[in-house]
């Protein structure tokens, strides 16, 4: 009897898949709908009645029900890069001249697709079955969604066939025009205001805490990038065709084009076109086609150097100049804001947009009152871009810039060369305060979980912290009697505070928030002084001598370590634990061997891939550039090396080095 129960389940869960994949990935139903849910409920009765059949990944999981408070933090196995932009087919002639002088191949193809304008996901394979579901996040680390994106029916949550063992694909998840616009009728017939647009409706549905909720959204998956430590493919095209062979969503949009002309054809064709998708594009993507190519161009600091996205023409509109207010940032700068009279732009309703500093309100002439217009390009807030004189009230007064803070009420200063005002008031002014406190926090810096912006705000307000040692010194008790605080989430803020003095030293450093030092500046910073009480000590010349530290942050790193107040709040992080300096452990396998060094890698290695290659020179101090030439000393040169290289090596007269030798550099 058991077994022919299973069976039964079996049969059913494999039926309901096929149907499900037919609906939802090829758009092409097989069964009514009345006889799809009939299966389902039996199969819904009979796993109920025999638990000992539960399958996490049975259809009938598809409809929810798991509740997530907080999503979990996961670090991607691979990073989410973003992508280069370009805006006209110049700027695609130029990366083709770019790319043409890194791939040693005369022959280059070009995957075109559509960008599909949603939330990226990265979906992770063990062995056919779907195991994680990640957001984008900060390219580094995002969200663990899984149990929201094992609602979207296009997703396949068991692979067809075997495709490659281990892998992660990644997509955007996107919300057709026609599901948005159906929850939108439903949302305004409820009385409620009306969501803005797709994109923001998908990527706040994948954070929705009920995951019964977002099975009932009309979402869907489209995929588009496939990586591995290995594949089994020659080109990207390939890759994903087996990848919907594998019962995953890709559009059949995509084109393999043999020469840039090509490309540019494929872009004019869907200029038009694409307002007849039933989803938004907001450009293309282009892609080179070889895996191997794609390897040999490698990533810039936050792109792959293979792909670049075409956007389309922004679109513009005009709408009335209501207010000007002005915002404070974390370091002081102001930001004049335009109050727009709502407009619809893009598919989004547009109520605010940057007019960035008192220069642009001037060059433009801006007064409230006016006509303007407003675009919106590749950024997400919108600017304005001009005024319709034509339109211009009789009584309009030119507008003028504030000179005090609306913050804190001090006066504005202004230095030579500077775009923006500044509040000078930098240890009274609130905004200030919370943002440094904000940024302190932040994922990228200290990534205090559990402590948001708007606790921060509270807490500033509550009198309970005023810069971001005080942090360090807070107790749940203080906590807990503030609204909204539950006893729980007191505790949590405490111990992610604690957890926090495990953080390495050059997030430390990010996290004080001097000046013009970045994530990547304090990262150079840290491992070159390796301690704050090293840098602080440190001269401009000795500051300005670090690999791309120039003039402007030295000044602002001197100009930290001159105040009392920031040598007391280091004092006191010092007192409570937090790693001011590089931690032994921290530097293992690290050196400076190789400094002043550059080297190029090229080819296939035995004993790393090119991205430990390419660390691990960074790592004892020397330097990767993607291109040979007279400042080269180095080229690491592997497998399948191109001989233009080889050639432009020996001109230089650049040593040409194999892994082994190179291991034996840095022993
Ligand atoms: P951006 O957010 O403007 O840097 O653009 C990069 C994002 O475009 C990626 O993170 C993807 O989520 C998205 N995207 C949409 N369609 C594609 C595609 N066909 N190929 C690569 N990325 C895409
Ligand atoms: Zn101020």
């Amino acid at each position: 009897m058991s077994l022919n129960i299973e069976n039964r389940i079996n049969q059913l869960r494999e039926e309901l898949r096929t149907h499900n994949y037919n609906y939802y990935v090829l758009d092409n139903a097989t069964i009514s709908d009345f006889e799809f849910d009939t299966k389902l409920k039996e199969l819904e009765k009979l796993e109920n009645e025999n638990p000992q059949f539960f399958d996490a990944n049975s259809p009938t999981q598809r409809v929810g029900g798991e509740v997530t408070k907080n999503f979990k933090t996961v670090t991607h196995k691979n990073r989410m890069y973003s992508l280069a932009n370009s805006y006209s087919l110049e700027d695609l002639k130029d990366w083709e001249t770019r790319i043409r002088k890194l791939v040693d191949d005369e022959n280059i193809e070009y995957s075109c697709e559509l960008k599909y304008d949603g939330a990226s996901i990265n979906l992770v394979y063990e062995k056919r079955i779907l195991v994680r579901a990640e957001t984008r996040g900060d390219g580094f680390q995002g969200d663990d969604v899984t149990t929201n994106v094992k609602t979207i029916k296009s997703i396949p949550l068991i692979l067809k066939s075997d495709f490659v063992p281990n892998f992660e694909i990644r997509g955007e998840i996107i919300l057709p025009l026609k599901g948005f616009n159906k929850m939108n009728a439903e949302k305004m017939e409820a009385g409620e205001d009306p969501y803005s647009n797709p994109r923001n409706t998908a990527s706040g549905s994948l954070k929705m805490q009920d995951s019964a909720e977002v099975a009932k959204r009309p979402l869907d998956c489209l995929l588009y990038q496939i990586v591995a430590d290995k594949l089994p493919f020659n080109t990207h095209f390939e890759a994903l065709k087996e990848a919907k062979k594998a019962g995953f969503k890709v559009p059949n949009t995509i084109q393999v084009c043999k020469s840039i002309d090509e490309v540019f054809k494929f872009i004019n064709s869907w200029e038009e076109k694409r307002h007849n998708l039933p989803y938004e594009t907001d450009g293309i993507v282009i892609k080179v086609n070889s895996l191997q190519q794609q390897d040999e161009l490698g990533f810039t600091a936050k792109t792959p150097r293979w792909a670049i996205a075409y956007k389309f023409k922004a679109e513009q509109v005009s709408t009335i100049l209501n207010e000007i207010t002005y915002q404070v940032g974390r370091t002081g700068a102001i930001t004049p804001v335009a109050n727009l009279k709502p407009v619809q732009l893009a598919g989004t309703i547009i109520k605010r947009a940057s007019l960035h500093n008192a220069d642009q309100i001037a060059k433009f002439d801006i007064r409230v009152g006016d006509t303007v217009y407003v675009e919106k390009g590749g950024e997400i807030i919108p600017k304005i871009v001009g005024v319709d004189l034509t339109k211009r009230p009789i009584n309009s007064v030119p507008t003028v810039y504030i000179t005090y803070c609306p913050d804190c009420n001090t006066e504005l200063v202004r230095t030579e060369g500077d775009a923006k005002h500044y509040c000078p008031n930098f240890y009274g002014c609130p905004t200030q305060i919370t943002g440094r406190i904000q940024h302190f926090i932040s994922r990228k810096a200290m990534n205090i979980d559990g402590l948001g912006a708007e606790t921060v705000e509270l807490l500033f307000k509550e009198g309970l912290i005023n810069n971001y040692a005080d942090l360090y010194e807070l107790e749940a008790s203080q906590i807990i009697p503030l609204e909204r605080m539950a006893e729980k989430s007191a505790e949590n803020i405490i111990l992610g505070i604690k957890a926090s003095k495990k953080v390495p030293f050059e997030k430390v450093l990010f996290a004080l928030g001097i000046r013009f030092v970045g994530e990547t500046v304090a990262k150079k910073l840290a491992k070159h002084f390796k301690s704050i009480e090293n840098l602080s000590k440190a001269s401009f010349d000795e500051l300005i001598n670090v690999d791309e530290i120039g003039d402007r942050i030295a000044e602002s790193v001197l100009e930290f370590f001159r105040n009392l107040v920031n040598i007391q709040l280091v004092e006191r992080l010092k007192f409570y634990g937090v790693q001011l300096e590089i931690k032994e452990s921290d530097l293992e396998n690290t050196s400076n061997k190789l400094e002043n060094k550059v080297f190029v890698v090229s080819g296939v290695f035995e004993n790393f891939s090119r991205n430990e290659l390419k660390k691990s020179i960074e790592d004892n101090g020397g330097k990767v550039s993607s291109s040979i030439s007279k400042k080269t000393d180095y080229i690491i040169a592997g497998d399948k090396m191109g001989p233009s290289k080889k050639q432009k090596a020996e001109n230089l007269d650049i040593p040409l080095i194999d892994e082994i030798t190179y291991s034996k550099m840095i022993e």
